[in-house]
């Protein structure tokens, strides 16, 4: 008796998981919808609903406005059932973002990297932040239902670990899931940066309804997301998209990771300020030395981006190679993956003309020329939160995960085998 009264809580547990999923998929739907597309039986849908309803987690949302007949009821997740924060950190900053479980934005923070970039400096102040955002989220402590990491450099995300990163030589090894869980006690998931912008602009940005995506994430690094039918893609193990570290250059500079050459290495933007002053303690006269008030430790990409504007051959130099370099690179990534659509980092937005257009024209004179096989180039829209915002989703996509083994949980749920009626 005990077993079978078990069994059927189990069941009736993998049910609702799977009635959860579908309407965080769908968004409101209506009980006579889930019951067709989950074949679960409608005496069953109706009860379940119910406890669904009182747990907090659905609520009813309306009446649906098309179709004949009796209109129907709309069920949607809950968005005071919980949330979940997204905290992202580079060399410069880190932001936090808190994202209520129907996966909107309902507060951001952020604050600067320590001085002193110790790994338990860093870890010590991406909790303070986290609390911080707790705090001001408008949610009891008690609603956070998980926290998603992303990590500026390689992780192991099965394990939580930080594996490295090439901007911050310390940060190896690092069990950051564990340290921030046993602060927090709840669920915590590492990922990387560019692979949570990738999910993000895919879910909320520039990238929506598109299923083969990349996105060319250009910064202190140099990144590229991938999604393939509509997924993340992350390789065997985990490593996929590591485009900064193809070789481009034989005999190159030396990287971080250990080769030399790479992408990376000549087209990121710290590479690019590097050669600029180097060029300038070389005696070459540039106005990017003026704009940056003669400090070469404050010299950014903005300033390279106006001097170009202006016409300073340095500039224009420079951000003339690192183009050639990046736009072939990004045309041997769409040669090997065929996208529809290639996405490259938001901070371009402001150089539409000097980096977009340029790498928009290698692209598509690189690609493969046949009818229909031209990715179209873009601009990511999301801007500054989208890594934390992507890495709150993949949290979410965990905590909300579908039962149907090997389903993403967006996935359209088909008639399955294992779902037999109750
Ligand atoms: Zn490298």
């Amino acid at each position: 008796m005990v077993t079978m009264i078990k069994k059927q809580s189990n069941k009736a547990s993998f049910y609702k998981s799977l009635l959860i999923a579908h309407v965080r998929h769908y968004g409101a739907v209506s009980r006579k919808q889930l019951g067709q597309s989950t074949h679960i039986r409608m005496p069953v849908v109706t009860a379940l609903i119910r406890d669904l309803i009182a747990q907090g987690i659905l609520v009813e949302s309306g009446r649906s406005a098309t179709g004949r007949g009796r209109k129907q009821i709309l069920l949607s997740l809950n968005s005071r059932h919980g949330f979940v924060v997204g905290i992202e950190f580079d060399l410069d900053r880190m932001l936090a973002v808190g994202v209520d479980v129907c996966g909107n934005v309902v507060a951001k923070r952020s604050a600067a990297m320590p001085a002193q970039k110790t790994n338990a400096a860093i870890v010590q102040e991406l909790i303070a932040l986290t609390e911080s955002l707790i705090r001001e989220s408008g949610y009891e402590r008690s609603a956070l239902k998980g926290i998603g990491v992303a990590d500026p450099g390689i992780v192991d995300s099965r394990e939580g670990v930080s594996l490295l990163c090439s901007l911050m030589p310390e940060w190896r090894n690092v069990p950051l899931r564990r340290l921030v869980e046993s602060h927090f006690t709840v669920p915590v998931l590492l990922d990387e940066n560019t692979r949570a912008k990738t999910l993000c602009e895919h879910r909320h940005g520039a990238g929506q309804g598109v299923q083969h995506l990349l996105l060319i994430d250009v910064g202190g690094g140099i990144g590229c997301g991938i999604i393939i039918d509509g997924q993340l893609y992350r390789g065997h193990s985990n490593m996929a998209g590591e485009l900064g570290h193809v070789r481009v250059v034989e005999n190159g500079p030396i990287c971080n990771c250990g080769s030399s050459g790479c992408l990376e290495t000549v087209a990121s933007y710290p590479a690019i300020i590097r050669q600029v002053i180097k060029a300038l303690q070389d005696g070459t006269q540039s106005m990017i030395a003026e704009l940056a008030g003669h400090r070469p430790a404050a010299i950014s990409m903005d300033h390279v981006f106006e001097a170009a504007r202006q016409g300073d051959k340095l500039a224009l130099g420079l951000l003339d190679q690192a183009i050639r370099y990046l736009g072939q690179a990004v045309a041997n990534a769409a040669n090997l993956f065929n996208p529809e659509v290639i996405l490259l980092d938001a901070s371009m937005a402001g150089a539409e003309n000097l980096m977009v257009t340029p790498i928009r024209q290698i692209v598509h004179r690189q690609v493969i020329a046949m009818a229909g096989n031209t990715p179209e180039v873009r601009v990511a829209k999301i801007g500054a939160e989208a890594a934390a915002w992507g890495v709150a989703m993949l949290m979410l996509d965990q905590l909300f995960d579908s039962p149907v083994k090997g389903a993403a949980p967006w996935a359209p749920l088909k008639a399955n085998a294992a779902l037999k009626p109750l």
